[in-house]
């Protein structure tokens, strides 16, 4: 049964089933004379509807971890159980955003967003009217719908590609960098209505970004790892009340999360803060 017309789920207000990320680690070239150890091996429990982010500095192993919970990339270590069942081979009631749209060149928006519906042989016309309320709640004129990837600007084309990963309410949501790509008020705007739409269905999501802030503004737990190879170092529950603001300095416990992610990183020399010298020596 699709996943447009299961109901089943929304008994409990959430679509998300529980993930649990159990001791997965990689190892790249394992066998040959420089194995390289990606990601330590590392757990999370992850409730249903829950939006747990990976916060950690580039290199240190989030995307390897991404790809490895979407079944795209074998773990050398653990196990990913969805819903209490391990997973054997790529995920399918789920979403993915990367940083890079992927959408395809010739089809339009919304065509790119209905694929997903004709690929596994649904009934269209509720996929169609998913899509035309999500490019709606998108901010996505029906003009823009039928446009082409290249006709779009880059905050357009990541929300059509949020578009597609929602359009058949999947249980979980995986999403790389999703904004890495977007102006800062883009920005701003896009997580702002992926929170919203996040709230609607609750799929449990698993967000990996390096941005501090947007992991603490739209997260329920936030985890942060360690310099290559990663390691879970801190793990903060952001208990703020939702919708969160858009401009998420309204909120000065927000800056105190930031804060402590910060200090950790400053500590393990991921940033440095020189004190800046004042006045003629
Ligand atoms: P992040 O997303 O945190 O920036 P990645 O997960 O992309 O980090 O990469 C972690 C480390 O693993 C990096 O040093 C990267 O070069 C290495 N790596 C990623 N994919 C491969 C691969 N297929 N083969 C070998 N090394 C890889």
């Amino acid at each position: 049964m699709s996943a447009l017309i299961d109901t089943s789920k929304q008994a409990t207000g959430t679509r998300g089933v529980r993930l649990e990320i159990d001791q997965v680690g990689k190892v790249f070239g394992v066998g040959t004379a420089a194995p390289f150890e990606a990601l330590r091996p590392l757990s999370i429990d992850i409730q249903p509807g829950e939006f747990v982010s990976v916060v950690g500095p580039s290199g240190c192993g989030k995307s390897t971890l991404l790809l490895m919970v979407a079944g795209l990339l074998e773990p050398t270590t653990g196990v990913v159980r969805v819903g209490g069942k391990p997973l054997n081979g790529a995920m399918t009631d789920v979403g993915i955003v990367f940083q890079d749209h992927l959408l395809m060149d010739f089809r339009t928006a919304q065509d790119n967003v209905l694929l997903q519906g004709i690929i596994r042989k649904l009934p269209m016309a509720p996929v169609r009217e998913r899509t035309r309320e999500l490019f709606d709640r998108l901010g996505l004129s029906p003009s823009a719908a039928k446009r082409y990837p290249h006709q779009l600007s880059g905050g357009m084309r990541q929300r059509v590609s949020l578009a597609r990963a929602l359009v058949l309410r999947p249980s979980v949501l995986l999403m790389d960098e999703p904004f890495g790509a977007l102006d800062a008020l883009t920005r701003l705007q896009v997580r702002s209505d992926l929170e919203q739409l996040w709230m609607t269905d609750r799929p449990t999501v698993l967000f990996i970004t390096h941005s501090v802030e947007e992991a603490v503004g739209l997260s329920d737990r936030v985890l942060v790892l360690s310099p290559s190879p990663g390691e879970v170092i801190e793990e903060l529950h952001i208990a703020i009340p939702r919708p969160r603001p858009l401009a998420l300095g309204e909120i000065p416990a927000l800056a105190d999360y930031s804060k402590r992610i910060y200090d950790h990183f400053a500590r393990l020399g991921v940033i440095h803060r020189e004190p800046i010298k004042t006045g003629a020596s």
